[in-house]
């Protein structure tokens, strides 16, 4: 059993140093040697189809701890446990800690590195098949935090999933790759905004809280990470059908270069079940210009449309052809 515990307090970002509950982050498994020691003692070996790239700096990790302020009533849930880096730092602050791995023949080195924290329970779960809402009612989940150093491969379809699920989450502190961050932020009429930086703000504050270079992870990645904070806020916007709404954005977005029209028209779920003037009348009514391109909208505007949608009088939405199901 892996017993070594590695206690170092949590910086904050004006460099003063704060004991959070007398109880500091173990940052153990978080150096070159700490990582080494483990795969070689497993004889495990890297899948970057996986993208395995583990933490080696105790700063980062405490950083991310520090930004998703984990306390001793907090459940979390962690996505990608890895060797149990982030596992062990997430157990040493919280109550108690739901980490979700993928791959088996992580299985004995978690077993190893996790022994010590009774408050931890491991899963092995492809986290992009996963049914959340499932998983919350089974496992009682009342407001959870979600954290994770995700495997970028599943970085937006992850996200799209999670928000989709409308889960009671207070926030996700999650570090993915820079390029991804930069389009959660993105500001319209910018080439960087696009579908998942309207569906990210609709749930959510969305803050990029620290830029981390290839250096901090074993083996190093080709580009840059961020870690990224989402405040979970269902009150910022109108509440509409979240799936609609989604459906709306990906129609928008579906032939970027062409006008928000034709760009709807020629997408699912509206081709063939509305006519162009009436979409057209449908945009204007939303007060929408009808000849823009979709990346000049902002949240709202999305919303607007959603909601005109969704109470198109005299047709329901099933007749047309779209549905307020989730897909
Ligand atoms: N948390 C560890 C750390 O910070 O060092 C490992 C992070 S590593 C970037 C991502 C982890 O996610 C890997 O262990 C990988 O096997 C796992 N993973 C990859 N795809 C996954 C999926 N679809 N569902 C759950 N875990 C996945």
């Amino acid at each position: 059993m892996f017993t070594g515990r590695k206690l170092l307090p949590i910086f904050i970002e004006s460099g003063e140093c704060l004991q959070v509950n007398k109880t500091a982050v173990d940052t153990s498994l978080a150096s070159p040697k700490a990582v080494n020691e483990l795969i070689e003692a497993h004889g495990f070996t890297f899948r970057r189809s996986l993208g395995q790239n583990f933490l080696i700096d105790g700063n980062i990790l405490r950083s991310i701890v520090h930004i998703a302020d984990i306390n001793q009533t907090d459940t979390v849930v962690e996505i990608g446990a890895g060797i149990g880096t982030l596992t062990r730092a997430l157990a040493s602050l919280a109550k108690r800690v739901f980490a979700l791995e993928i791959d088996q023949r992580l299985n004995p080195v978690l077993a190893d590195t996790v022994a010590q924290y009774d408050n931890v329970e491991l899963h092995n779960a492809d986290a992009l098949e996963m049914d959340w809402q499932a998983f919350w009612l089974e496992h009682n989940l009342g407001k959870v935090k979600l954290v994770a150093n995700l495997p970028y491969y599943i970085t937006s379809p992850l996200l799209i999933n999670l928000f989709e699920a409308e889960l009671p989450l207070e926030k996700m502190v999650v570090m993915m790759q820079r390029e991804v961050a930069e389009r959660l932020v993105a500001e319209p009429g910018t080439k960087a905004y696009g579908t998942i930086s309207v569906l990210a703000n609709y749930y959510s504050d969305v803050k990029v809280c620290q830029i981390v270079p290839p250096t901090v992870f074993m083996p190093r990645p080709a580009v840059d990470s961020a870690v990224v904070m989402f405040t979970i806020n269902h009150n910022k916007h109108e509440t509409v059908d979240g799936a609609l709404l989604w459906q709306v954005i990906k129609a928008g977005f579906a032939q970027r270069r062409k006008t928000l029209i034709n760009s709807m028209a020629s997408a699912s779920p509206f081709k063939g079940s509305i006519e162009k003037t009436e979409l057209r009348s449908l945009l204007e009514s939303s007060g929408i210009e009808p000849d823009v391109r979709a990346e000049r909208l902002n949240v709202d505007d999305f919303v607007t449309l959603t909601s005109r949608l969704a109470t198109m009088s005299g047709v329901s939405n099933q007749e047309k052809g779209w549905s307020n199901e989730r897909q």
